[in-house]
């Protein structure tokens, strides 16, 4: 608690008198985020760091594992509610959600027998629980972190086509006025993958040209 005391107070004498004008602005005219930015709670996920944005630019929605509900599953969580918010109310330009490397929801979802003992954790993580079966089919010669890393990647698109079972999101992205995008963000390095739809693979994003992005492994 003395610790994040003396954070509130670092933060009011320095980013905040810094910023003053700005607080003032988003306090009168409102939010108008550009980006709805789902990740997991993970406390090593900083959505505002990783990105560099500022107050109002990202309207975050996280929970344990990233996970999208689909629409027919009403408002498991509270999800669908945020996601309906941000795009028809605050019209959003681009979705992202953000998994990460290291995640404890993944390690989960592929072995939910060790979350028997958590009802609740293990009911939440149940909405991935297709994710397994895709690992076992598609990557089944990997193991070790490889798997898991895949299996991160795998959790993500599965969130992206949940996403596209709301009808105000689909109707949104096949008219070209909602972006939609699957990250994962790398704890060790700091890097951040942006699924490419053509080649299949989460390229490097802020790294150049096409040439020089690596890909997640
Ligand atoms: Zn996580």
């Amino acid at each position: 608690m003395q610790k994040l005391e003396a954070g509130i107070h670092h933060f009011q004498a320095n980013y905040f008198a810094s910023n003053r004008g700005l607080f003032e602005r988003l306090a009168e005219t409102g939010q108008r985020p550009e980006t709805l930015f789902v990740t997991c709670c993970d406390s090593r996920v900083v959505p505002n760091l990783i990105t560099t944005a500022a107050p109002g630019e990202l309207f975050i929605v996280r929970n344990v594992g990233n996970i999208v509900p689909s629409a027919d599953r009403g408002v498991l969580g509270g999800v669908s509610a945020a996601i309906e918010y941000a795009v028809e109310l605050l019209e959003v330009g681009h979705v992202v959600v953000c998994g990460h490397t290291n995640c404890g929801a993944i390690q989960a979802i592929l072995h939910p027998e060790r979350v028997d003992h958590l009802p609740f954790v293990s009911r939440w993580l149940a909405e991935s629980s297709r994710v397994p079966k895709l690992i076992e089919e598609r990557y089944g010669h990997l193991d070790g972190e490889a798997r898991a890393t895949a299996a991160v990647q795998e959790n993500v698109l599965v969130q992206l086509e949940s996403l596209r079972s709301f009808e105000f999101v689909a109707r949104r992205l096949d008219a070209g006025r909602l972006k939609m995008s699957g990250w994962v963000f790398k704890i060790a390095t700091g890097e951040i993958f942006d699924y490419d739809p053509v080649s299949g693979q989460f390229l490097q994003l802020g790294a150049g040209t096409d040439r020089e992005r690596s890909v997640l492994r």
